[in-house]
């Protein structure tokens, strides 16, 4: 073979060159490749072969690299479209959609695929209706956060266990279902309310804690009753009850917690309050308190993963409040067995315990 048949041979052998090229730049440049060519292997290695949390689409994104028999060339052109995209499963199902497509209609793939991610971000009010070959099918309904918020409380006042049942109940049989009685709470600090009675009630969103949305503007015209509660809160002092005899949190504490957060407390996650459950910062078991100081909002994932039983690391970090509010330590913080908070707690459980007995019950 002459040396341009060998070169053209080993680009056009794609997937299997990328194989091996499981060395560092560095060491690829020892070998002889120039700059480009070691970070562009070196990419496409640690894309194809290394470690990822798409493992199965970067199986069958291989698989199909192989089958359409791709070269070097294009699987570099691939990676060019699927650095366009943010999140890694869009990249990851654009990749392996482009590797599963002839090479001479990438181009077209790409293009149509990257506009319809666009398009994704902003979703339209609607109702849209998804048909499969063989069912079952869906319909989806976008609107704002309010009247998905209703919808939802409805289907819930109807049959809180299977709102498919309940969504059934409301459209086919005509039921309009209660609208929900009591339910979420909004939030409003005294600052925003002088703004919201100064006349500026539009520029402020106030956050309900069932997800939905409304301006201050909207909070004055609207009647409480139709909300359920509204809360007027300092924005420095929080009110500060105190139950201790009991795990559960009260209804009033519930409502009290709302006034600090209104959606899971774990940063990033957006699940409204009235859908989480209420979390003991310090564990209840380890002699946490069932007060204010000691509760936030965790949904029922987050909850899961929180790392606060020392018995069941989860090496997932746990949430904590300092001055100024909830936060999220990093597994690779202080534990919460080494905090004084938690110190305390234990030793309170203890006294306790060694307590003698009231007198006159034996
Ligand atoms: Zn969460």
């Amino acid at each position: 073979m002459g040396v341009l048949e060998t070169y053209f041979h080993y680009r056009n052998s794609g997937i299997a060159l990328v194989e091996k090229a499981s060395s560092s730049p560095d060491e690829l440049r020892a070998l002889g490749a120039d700059p480009a060519d070691a970070a562009e292997l070196a990419h496409l290695h640690r894309t194809y072969f290394g470690p990822t949390r798409f493992s199965g689409k970067q199986r069958k994104a291989r698989k199909a690299a192989l089958d359409q028999q791709h070269g070097l060339a294009t699987l570099a052109l691939i990676e060019t479209y699927t650095a366009k995209v943010k999140k890694d499963l869009d990249a990851w199902n654009l990749r392996a959609q482009l590797a599963a497509t002839p090479a001479h209609k990438i181009q077209d793939v790409a293009t149509k695929r990257l506009k319809e991610l666009r398009n994704k971000r902003e979703a339209k009010p609607g109702v849209r209706f998804t048909y499969r070959s063989t069912g079952p099918n869906s319909i989806t309904i976008t609107d704002n956060a309010q009247v998905i918020a209703d919808i939802r409380g409805t289907l819930e006042s109807i049959n809180k266990n299977d709102l498919l049942d309940a969504a059934k109940t409301a459209v086919l049989d005509g039921t309009a279902g209660a609208k929900p009685a009591v339910h979420a709470q909004v939030v409003v600090t005294l600052d925003e309310f002088d703004r919201i009675i100064n006349g500026d009630g539009d520029e402020i969103e106030l956050q309900l804690t069932n997800g939905g949305r409304m301006t201050g503007a909207e909070f004055l015209t609207h009647k409480f009753a139709s909300i359920g509660y509204a809360t007027i809160v300092h924005p420095i002092e929080g009110p500060i009850n105190s139950y201790d005899l009991q795990r559960h949190a009260s209804w009033k504490q519930r409502l009290t917690l709302c006034a600090e957060t209104q959606t899971c407390s774990r940063p990033g996650c957006n699940k409204p309050a009235d859908y989480c459950q209420v979390h003991h910062i310090i564990p209840w078991q380890a002699g946490g308190l069932t007060n204010i100081k000691n509760l936030t909002f965790l949904c029922a994932y987050h909850n899961g993963i929180n790392d606060d039983d020392p018995n069941k690391p989860t090496g997932r970090g746990y949430v904590f409040r300092i001055p100024g509010g909830i936060t999220h330590i990093p597994p690779w913080g202080l534990p919460i067995t080494a905090t004084p908070e938690y110190h305390q707690a234990v030793a309170r459980l203890a006294a306790k315990k060694a307590e003698p007995p009231p007198l006159g019950t034996g």
